[in-house]
């Protein structure tokens, strides 16, 4: 059956009403009936009878489905995008279960609610206040991060998401089947038309309206822009109303013209946030894929003209890949020098990407890759050979430092001064080859960490020789060598060692400290996790030509122990860092992929290249 909608309604983002020409009124939310204008045709699938409510038949939420019908396309804008999936979570490097994550756009009074409990932790401060909301009793405005409570005792309903605009529309990830203490949305990604005006900065110039220049007009023809409306608006409404109320019904209103107005083949992302404690699964990257398929499917937010384009602007590409990953290309910078991205969702569109980076003068540069390692490489080990070397250690039994009644024991065994020794080494030799990668492995107290000071060269070998010839030798032997720490945050610190504040971010990074809350930190601040992973990027951020690791990712949980690794052990075999860390994990040694494993064990040391049994 086909309709035309008469009227809509709309009250606050999570519940709207649209009626149409037969009489039926449906039960949608607001954010999507404030994009459905009368005249609209739609199409109807009704599921249930409809209920009489104040003299109108009604279809409650989940008693029917609508299609908007746009020239030939029919678009489906109701029951609302859902979708469920699954993450593993590992464990040895083995999957242990499956998190149901069930991802659909914001319908409820609580997606709000969470998403604002979100926005806190995009921010990083807890000096913004992220969310207005208002008392149904008394009408009193509050920002506050959590919903508050109100002097008057009434209920307080979220009112706007603060920097969401009329045409924002939400997509949450909700934690399926989860435990007591954990979150019930732990992401969302929000969705508005592009930017009104994009220039491009270039040379120091600037390129009006560049978006033209380079995909078809009609694209970005038609953008929400109230600014624009408000002008011609401002006269009428002071005409009618007093300055404050004129003020007040102006936003309201040029931002429902706006609405109607808008048609563009483009959309933007122009939110993704992730709660901290789950940005270690790759939900980050998940979370853009599922609203590029939202986007495209249901041609959010308009529901109008067919979607080619994803638009992103955000200074965090510079840093994180997860756009790149998720199919975006680097295009340029806009007027302030903010990175522009955009993902095609048709040939079309990913032709005229491929075109311009192909012959723009600074595109064809860049090749569409924005995030790129600034790393670069090291200064190569020149020697690290051991010759027949041996070690003994002494241990010296003193009776004259034991109590008196133990005393009487030992010396009634014969013992009275004696000095025990043992070979910890004993013609031991190797050579490791510049860039290397090694694992070390061995029971505990065997010597893994007397191989490394005999590197260090803080311990002595008993016979033979151990030559290391490195420009930069940077450890972690815990409580022995460790490196230098300051109260200063965190990014500051690695900035300081390494001089280059993406290189800081980029080490930051893989060494698994990835959130902006955490570059702001301060050592004392973090958890022994936390510190175990800032030490290691300091020891990166010096550019070491060799890395000696003890007890490596030995407070890190499975997951977060095999991410490290295997990010560090990538950026080693990148930059040339010849990299040998001590780990009794089996799932480490897996993630670290090592050229080769030495066993230490029994005053030896076997250094063949067979991989971990
Ligand atoms: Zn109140």
């Amino acid at each position: 059956m086909i309709h035309e909608v008469v009227s809509t309604s709309t009250f606050r983002k999570w519940f709207g009403t649209i009626e149409l020409d037969n009489g039926l009124v449906l039960y949608t939310t607001g954010s999507i009936a404030s994009w459905l204008f009368e005249g609209d045709k739609v199409e109807i699938r009704i599921k249930e009878k409809p209920k009489d409510v104040f003299g109108k038949k009604t279809l409650f939420f989940d008693d029917y489905d609508l299609y908007k019908i746009y020239g030939n396309a029919k678009i489906k804008v109701w029951d609302a995008f859902h979708k469920e999936f699954e993450l593993p979570r590992l464990s040895f490097g083995r999957e242990v279960y499956r998190y149901k994550i069930l991802a659909r756009e914001a319908i409820y009074e609580k997606d709000f609610e969470s998403i604002a409990e979100l926005e806190q932790y995009h921010y990083a401060s807890q000096k913004s206040r992220v969310a207005l909301w208002q008392c149904e009793e008394c009408g009193t405005l509050v920002e506050s991060n959590i919903k508050p409570k109100c002097d008057c005792g009434g209920e307080v309903h979220i009112v706007e998401i603060k920097g969401s605009t009329p045409a924002s529309r939400f997509i949450v990830f909700e934690l399926k089947d989860r435990q007591p203490y954990e979150p019930e949305v732990i992401a969302y990604v929000r969705v508005d038309p592009p930017v009104p005006l994009m220039h491009r900065k270039i040379n120091g110039e600037i390129r009006k309206n560049i978006r033209e220049q380079v995909f078809p007009r009609e694209w970005f023809e038609n953008i929400f822009s109230p600014e624009e409306e408000m002008k011609s608006l401002f006269k009428e409404l002071r005409s009618e109303n007093s300055l404050k109320i004129a003020r007040h019904k102006l936003w309201e209103r040029a931002s429902k013209v706006a609405m109607k107005r808008c048609n563009s083949a483009a959309s933007r992302i122009a939110r993704v946030v992730v709660h901290p404690d789950y940005r270690a699964d790759g939900i980050g990257i998940t979370a853009v894929k599922t609203a590029v398929e939202w986007i495209a499917k249901r041609r959010v937010p308009e529901m109008r003209m067919k979607k080619h384009l994803i638009e992103v602007i955000a200074q965090m590409a510079r840093f994180n890949p997860f756009f790149e990953k998720a199919g975006f290309f680097y295009v340029w910078d806009t007027a302030s020098g903010k990175p522009v991205l955009y993902r095609p969702l048709t040939e079309m569109a990913e032709e005229m990407i491929r075109k311009f980076l192909e012959t723009d003068e600074i595109a064809k540069e860049h090749g569409g890759k924005l995030c790129i390692s600034r790393y670069g490489n090291v200064e190569k080990l020149k020697k690290l050979r051991f010759s027949g070397v041996s070690k003994v250690f002494g241990t010296v039994l003193d009776l004259d430092k034991v109590a008196g009644e133990v005393r009487f024991v030992l010396e009634s065994f014969g013992v009275k001064q004696r000095v025990v020794e043992r070979y910890v080494f004993r013609d031991v030799s190797f050579e490791v080859k510049p860039g290397e990668i090694i694992a070390v492995v061995g029971a505990s107290g065997v010597g893994k960490t007397t191989l490394l000071r005999l590197i260090m060269g803080t311990e002595k070998p008993s016979e033979g020789m151990v030559e290391v010839e490195a420009d930069k030798i940077v450890a972690i032997i815990p409580a022995e060598i460790e490196p230098e720490i300051s109260d200063k945050s965190l990014i500051e610190q690695v900035y300081e060692v390494c001089g280059n504040i993406y290189v800081a971010v980029e080490i930051l990074n893989k060494c698994g400290i990835s959130d902006a809350v955490l570059y702001r930190a301060r050592f004392n601040e973090l958890s022994t996790g936390q510190r175990e992973r800032f030490k290691l990027a300091l020891c990166l951020a010096q550019k070491p030509s060799l890395m000696l690791i003890d007890e490596f990712a030995a407070h890190l949980d499975d997951v977060t122990a095999m991410r490290v690794a295997r990010k560090i052990s990538e950026l080693a075999r990148n930059a040339g860092i010849t990299l040998i860390a001590v780990t009794h994990r089996k799932e480490v040694i897996k993630a670290l992929s090592p050229d080769r494993t030495f066993y230490v064990g029994y005053g030896g040391v076997l250094t063949g290249d067979q991989s971990f049994p």
